[in-house]
Parts: C-alpha cells; structure tokens; sequence
C-alpha cells in the first residue's frame, strides 16, 4: 500500500500548511530550540514508542546495530504519524548498561542505525533511554530513578521540552510497565502484542 508522503521535504512539520510555515524553521532545524514546539499556536501531538519488542524485535540486551530487525509494520507506522503531524519519540528502558552489557555509546549507535533505516519518511524527535538499574553491577547507574518505566519521568521531560500536549497522544508499549508510565504521565497506552504495527496504530488512532 502506498502511504502519501509529503513532496516537499520530509523533514517540514506534515501537518496542514499554514502561511506561517513557510517562514518557520524546518522541523529538523527546530528540533532543540528553546521554544516549545507548540509555541506556533498549534496542538503538538506525540506518539511515543517502547523500542524492544514493539518498534523492533526484543533480542534481549541489543547493542549491535546488525542486531537489529524493525517489527513489521513499524516503519510504515512511524511514516504514517509523522504524515499525520505527530512528533515521534522512543522511549526505552536500557538497563544493560547499570548491568555492565554495554555502554550508552552502543545505545547511540542502535538509534542512529534506526533513524538511518527510517530516512526522511519519519524522524524520531528524541531517542529516550533510561540506563539505570537498581541492582545494576556499574556504581554510577545503580540507582533508583525516576525515568525507569513504570516511572514517567523520560515521558514528562520529553512533554515538557517539548510542548506536547497530553491529549491527543499516546504511548505503544508490548508491557505493563509502559502502560503504567503512559497512565502516570497523563497519555493514553496502547499494549502491543504482535502483528502488523501500522494496522496496530490504525487501531489506536481510532480509539484515541
Ligand atoms: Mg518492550
Ligand atoms: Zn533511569
């Protein structure tokens, strides 16, 4: 199936052109800027995404970009989304690192692999990760924390830094924990537990 994509450069807000979008910032270029996102006037919608196990294949402990295999569907839904108008975040609870499996570095090459895979047709906002862990065996991130899902504070920082509005965006997570981050930050939760992830998002956008 064929999904509309804008013409005109992937990276310009995808939602209704306004005369004022011709002189704001390209999105890319905006990302970062002190002002909210929403400071236009318009609404920000988000969609944010638990990574393992929704936007690709929970392997368990993944640090090696050739480890990675996207879920089916899930690029097609992130392109759709931000043809939509949504911002797009990833939210992920990465404890290997207080475990000692890997470092953030290798964190930072899996996102960067991601966003290379996605290309123009959606680019993810803020790749968020939480790499503490309680009973972590590395001192500096063996730590009660507040962005570890169930926590809301990786979803609370992302909504405040960036002008999301809660209603109106919603959370994917394949666990419990990530539809209680969602509940305590105020968004809706969707549990994901396999199959097409774009017809999963269809489904939720209904339901929104
Ligand atoms: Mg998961
Ligand atoms: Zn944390």
């Amino acid at each position: 199936m064929a999904l509309p994509l804008p013409n005109h450069g992937a990276t310009d807000p995808p939602s209704e052109p306004t005369p004022e979008m011709n002189v704001k910032p390209a999105f890319a270029e905006h990302h970062g800027a002190l002002e909210p996102d929403g400071e236009a006037g318009r609404p920000v919608r988000a969609a944010f995404f638990d990574r393992d196990g929704v936007l690709i294949v929970d392997t368990g402990y993944l640090s090696d970009p050739d480890q990675i295999q996207w879920i089916e569907g899930a690029q097609m839904a992130l392109a759709r989304l931000a043809t939509m108008g949504f911002m797009l975040f990833v939210v992920t609870n990465q404890s290997g690192v207080a475990r000692g499996l890997f470092e953030e570095d290798a964190i930072a090459r899996v996102h960067a692999a991601m966003q290379t895979d996605l290309g123009d047709a959606a680019r993810i906002a803020e790749f968020a990760y939480c790499p503490h862990h309680p009973e972590g065996s590395v001192a500096r991130y063996a730590l009660t924390c507040e962005c570890r899902k169930p926590a809301p504070g990786m979803l609370d920082r992302l909504i405040e830094r960036h002008g999301i509005e809660r209603g109106g965006s919603f959370l994917i997570g394949d666990k419990a924990t990530d539809l209680e981050a969602a509940a305590r930050a105020g968004i809706a939760g969707f549990l994901y537990t396999g199959g097409s992830l774009d017809r999963f998002v269809l489904g939720a956008l209904d339901r929104l």
